[in-house]
């Protein structure tokens, strides 16, 4: 596995495999990975003859600036495990070589950003949505793999890409959990014992939401859940919603095709999100 640290060094092997023919997947990554992440480079390997993975704690993304300086950088390790699972080449660049100029583009965001991560971390998706233009724009690979984790993100990076960058496929990958169903996510490192047994409520109260549906009012569930998972030490809902999942539109119905159940928490000083498919399956 080949590491490049300089913009220039992997242009020129990108350019060496595209006059070979070989097609390129592209898993772009913060590091402190795990087994989701390690689920993205498989994916992409199976689909593509090489398989390349960028490391970078994007700044612009982070709405908080401890969070910033708190999220775990841990590249020996993830460098290991990128080797193990396949990966050809790793993309470590740093803040300078990605952000030379103060210039940020407006970037049309198909008002996706609007709803939940969008209203609750100012500028998230402008960060997210500029460094992954930066990334297309330098590495053009033939298809780049997002995990449903962040479903939000994967929509936002699809809309802008059938804009900016057609001939790009845009592959969406399942969520990876804990045996608990925690979601994996690089944050869960920050969770203490207590934290970590909280979290795994989450998605346990997720699909309680769903178990307990008998055709009642959805909010009067949701509204049960947010106020024990508020009762719980140090944990503080942002939201639970259900939302179209091609246009995040917010719906008051569980029985209609097409929708996801959304929710971010904060347990301690740790931001989590989570969400499910619904399958519209309910006797009426
Ligand atoms: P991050 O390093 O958090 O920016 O994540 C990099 C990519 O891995 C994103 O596309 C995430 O959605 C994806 N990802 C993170 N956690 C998981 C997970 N538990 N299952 C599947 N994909 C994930």
């Amino acid at each position: 596995m080949l590491v490049c640290k300089t913009i220039k060094e992997v242009s020129e092997v990108l350019v060496l495999n595209r006059e070979q023919g070989k097609s390129i997947g592209f898993v772009p990554t913060m590091g402190a990975l795990h087994r989701g992440h390690i689920s993205l480079i498989e994916r992409a390997k199976s689909e593509n003859d090489i398989v390349l993975c960028s490391i970078f704690v994007n700044p612009t993304q982070f709405n908080n600036p401890d969070d910033l300086k708190n999220y775990p950088r841990t590249f020996d390790v993830d460098a290991e495990m990128l080797e193990k699972s396949g990966c050809d080449l790793v993309f470590f660049p740093t803040a300078e070589m990605m952000y030379p100029d103060q210039f940020y583009p407006d970037i049309d965001l198909g008002g996706l950003d609007l709803v939940m991560e969008g209203s609750f971390r100012q500028g998230h998706f402008k960060g997210v949505a500029t460094i992954v233009k930066k990334f297309f724009e330098i590495l053009n690979p033939n298809s780049a793999y997002f995990g449903e984790k962040d479903y939000q993100q994967y929509l936002i990076i699809k809309h802008i890409t059938k804009h900016y960058f057609p001939h790009i496929s845009i592959i969406p990958c399942a969520i990876i959990r804990e045996s608990d169903g925690l979601a994996m996510s690089s944050r869960n490192m920050l969770l203490n014992e207590k934290e970590r047994e909280t979290a795994s409520l989450i998605n346990k109260e997720l699909k309680n939401i769903i178990i307990k549906y008998k055709g009642e009012n959805i909010q009067d569930l949701i509204n049960q859940s947010v106020s024990f998972l508020n009762e719980q030490p140090n944990t503080k809902v942002e939201y639970i919603v259900v939302a179209n999942q091609e246009t995040l539109e917010i719906s008051d119905t569980i029985e209609k095709e097409g929708l996801r159940l959304f929710a971010a928490v904060y347990v301690g000083k740790v931001r989590l999100i989570d969400n499910i498919k619904l399958f519209c399956n309910f006797a009426t």
